[in-house]
């Protein structure tokens, strides 16, 4: 028997957690925290699995909403084995480390027990690791019958060191996505797919309700950032980009100092800053262990200044220059956020968006205001008049909704299980789905209740 359970991250891109109990052999698949939320209720429901046996994790990548609970179920079972790729980990230390500071700075809440640094170094010892296409097995604590269960990772094309997991229990198959990306972005190459039939695919939906035609390819939009982002820079205006510091990060740094080589991009100063630079390291340092569009490109050799060493946000305005701050979604307190209040004041400036906001954070607000509009960033925050330019660009590290259903083509599943996306992505994927290959049953998670044990084979 076979069953699965959303522990978390079901129907929105949140705390990503999901149980697959494999003829008795526990697998968990991600440990993400909400973005958005803060103490208990930024963690997947991890009581849902009290009962349940519990054998080891699978971390397909080290974005928060993937990995930021790991520690907190470790606390809670703390014989799990715990298993991701070779960067994953390495990426994994420096975000967990980093969440430690931030989570205490935000949780005012006594009931919340937090992890420390010694727990991290603790926790980084436990995760083994496995490269891409190297099969290993898992066996169940117990030694049940029939337990013991095939897994593969092969590059999900995202971000560094992001895996889509294939797990293999007597001959069943499925397939989990994770975050998968099908396309090339300047760094990192489209992800590669299993070859053989899946059973059960479990696939994400973020830009399932998107439109694709406002989806250009990342080289395209690399052509009309370098055309908006001159109007500004030629005007003495400077340009903020909120960026995540693990992926988007690394790929608009790379972007952005390419188009400066072919002179497409006026040359300024950039700026970095913050974990992302730390990053960028782990980006370097493997270069030649993944599959990269250059192997010989390092960011390392991108001139960048650091814009926790300015003496005041006023230094951006004093000549053009790119900021490039963390974090992606301008959550408040961060870098971006930060900036952003002092860049929405000047009328020759701009804020460029490059990717996805959570209709609940400030980034939202901002990309979908425009000059002379009054806006309020946060409830706690007066309204706020944007003076200086707004414009939002799609660098996605997401597949588009039609390389999601050519997943489901080539992947041919007798069942989709689809998660990690809002109403409206689940609805036009499971739709799409069902229009063009009668025979696939989708599922989602919507109703934790309707769903609370999905037996899929
Ligand atoms: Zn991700």
């Amino acid at each position: 028997m076979i069953s699965f359970l959303p522990v978390g991250g079901g129907n929105e891109i949140g705390a990503n957690c999901y149980y697959l109990n494999l003829n008795g052999n526990g697998v968990i698949l991600d440990c993400g925290i909400h973005p958005q939320k803060t103490g208990l209720d930024s963690l997947p429901k991890f009581d849902l699995l009290n009962d349940k046996p519990i054998d080891s994790c699978l971390i397909s990548h080290a974005h928060q909403d993937h990995i930021g609970s790991l520690p907190f179920l470790i606390k809670k079972f703390p014989y799990v084995k715990i298993i991701t790729t070779p960067q994953t980990r390495a990426i994994a230390e420096l975000v967990l480390h980093n969440s430690v500071s931030i989570l205490k700075k935000e949780i005012d809440d006594e009931s919340f027990e937090f992890y420390s640094h010694d727990e991290v170094d603790l926790l980084i010892k436990m995760i083994e690791y496995k490269e891409y296409r190297n099969q290993f097995e898992l066996n169940s604590y117990h030694q049940l019958k029939n337990s013991d269960v095939n897994i593969t990772f092969y590059d999900a094309g995202h971000i560094l060191g992001s895996a889509g997991i294939l797990l293999e229990n007597n001959n069943y198959k499925i397939f989990y996505t994770g975050d998968i990306n099908l396309t090339d972005q300047t760094i990192q190459r489209k992800a590669k797919l299993p070859e053989e039939k899946i059973d059960t695919l479990i696939l994400e939906t973020t830009y399932g309700k998107t439109d694709s035609d406002l989806l250009l390819n990342w080289q395209a939009e690399s052509l009309r950032f370098a055309e908006e982002s001159n109007k500004i820079l030629n005007n003495s205006g400077s340009i903020l980009i909120p960026v995540f510091s693990l992926g988007k990060m690394q790929e608009m740094l790379a972007t952005i100092w390419q188009l400066m080589q072919k002179r497409k991009l006026t040359t300024v100063d950039i700026y970095t800053g913050g974990i992302g630079t730390k990053i960028n390291r782990v980006y370097d340092y493997n270069k030649y262990v993944v599959s990269r569009i250059d192997k010989e490109f390092e960011l390392i050799s991108i001139p960048q200044k650091d814009y926790y060493e300015i003496s005041s946000p006023e230094d951006f305005f004093s000549n053009p220059c790119i900021v490039l701050a963390s974090s992606g979604m301008m959550i408040k307190n961060t870098a971006s956020f930060n900036f952003a209040k002092r860049f929405l004041k000047q009328k020759d400036s701009a804020i460029f968006i490059a990717g996805y906001m959570d209709p609940e954070s400030p980034g939202y607000t901002i990309a979908n205001s425009e000059r002379g509009d009054k806006i309020h960033l946060t409830d706690f925050d007066e309204a706020a008049e944007v003076k200086c330019e707004i414009k939002n660009f799609k660098f996605s590290a997401h597949a588009r909704r039609e390389d999601l259903l050519r997943i489901v083509d080539k992947l041919k599943p007798d069942n989709v299980i689809l998660t990690h996306g809002d109403d409206e992505a689940i609805d036009w994927v499971g739709s799409s789905i069902l229009k063009k290959y009668k025979s696939i049953k989708t599922s989602d998670s919507r109703s934790w209740e309707r769903i609370k044990n999905l037996l899929i084979a």
